[in-house]
């Protein structure tokens, strides 16, 4: 069972999110649960609670099939000290909605070391900022994305996803969402059946498939090993649609939230459909 979706918007509130994911044909979704460009937002109420669970068990949303999607401001590798307490203190209220919700995964961006600190360094710093937020929750998994390396973002390398959970205490609570773009901008060529074969041979030694909780589904914008992170519409970028046929038909990408992060909403249903169509042939 694939969960096939994009990232909708929850204008209005958390609880219009199924309806638009519903909309477009989706069998999953993802969803910001606050304004992802400010540090705070006020509660959810319990009635926006309600009719979140409600409207999901309405269009047949199961939970394994969302996932939010943190704040773009929150740096959990952040070398300042004040400045990474905002960052977990915000990220500790994402979780915590998500657990309101009955959500279980929260997608986050690892960090960036901000050239003042190493890579491992800042790696260590992530891992315990995950080892904290885990420790103040109860159920929601961390799911970490691999980036494309712009700036001084950390997470451009399988290595670097492996070495954050291998400092994170709570195991079962960590896992990781590979950005289709991302990874190809960040040398991964998925472009080709062998390279695609390849990579996530790769993936599966170094990270492995039982840490895999989520997917974005995105065509890239920039060629290989660019390190620029431009999401692009499926088939129009220079990754084109072969890893995409081959995600839908390969079980290893059951189960889990399979996402859409392309730039047109307009043209979402229509991608939506053409994937499940590569499920089905
Ligand atoms: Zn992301
Ligand atoms: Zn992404």
């Amino acid at each position: 069972m694939k969960y096939t979706g994009a990232h909708v918007s929850a204008s209005g509130g958390v609880e219009n999110a199924p309806v638009n994911a519903h909309e477009i044909g989706a069998t999953g979704f993802a969803l910001f649960t606050k304004n992802q460009r400010q540090w705070t937002a006020k509660p959810l109420t319990d009635e926006s609670i309600l009719k979140f669970r409600e409207n999901c068990e309405k269009f047949g949303f199961s939970m394994d099939s969302i996932m939010p999607h943190d704040s773009y401001l929150i740096n959990l590798g952040h070398p300042e000290k004040a400045k990474l307490e905002k960052s977990r203190a915000a990220f500790l209220d994402e979780l915590q909605r998500c657990e309101q919700l009955g959500i279980k995964l929260l997608n986050f961006h690892p960090g960036s070391h901000l050239k003042k600190i190493s890579e491992s360094e800042c790696l260590k710093i992530i891992a315990d900022s995950i080892n904290i937020s885990l420790s103040k929750t109860s159920t929601v998994k961390a799911v970490i994305e691999n980036t494309a390396g712009q700036g001084t973002n950390l997470g451009y390398r399988f290595e670097h996803l492996a070495e954050i959970i291998d400092q994170v205490d709570q195991k079962d609570r960590v896992g990781v969402c590979i950005d289709t773009a991302h990874a190809f901008a960040a040398g991964y060529d998925i472009s080709t059946e062998s390279g695609f074969t390849e990579v996530f041979k790769d993936f599966d030694d170094v990270v492995g498939f039982d840490k895999l909780l989520g997917m974005h589904l995105n065509d890239s914008k920039k060629e290989l090993g660019t390190k620029v992170d431009r999401h692009e519409t499926l088939g129009n970028g220079f990754i084109g649609w072969t890893p995409f046929g081959m995600i839908m038909k390969d079980s290893r990408f059951d189960g889990i939230p399979l996402i859409l992060e392309t730039p047109n909403p307009d043209g979402w249903a229509d991608e939506i459909s053409a994937l499940k169509k590569l499920e089905s042939t």
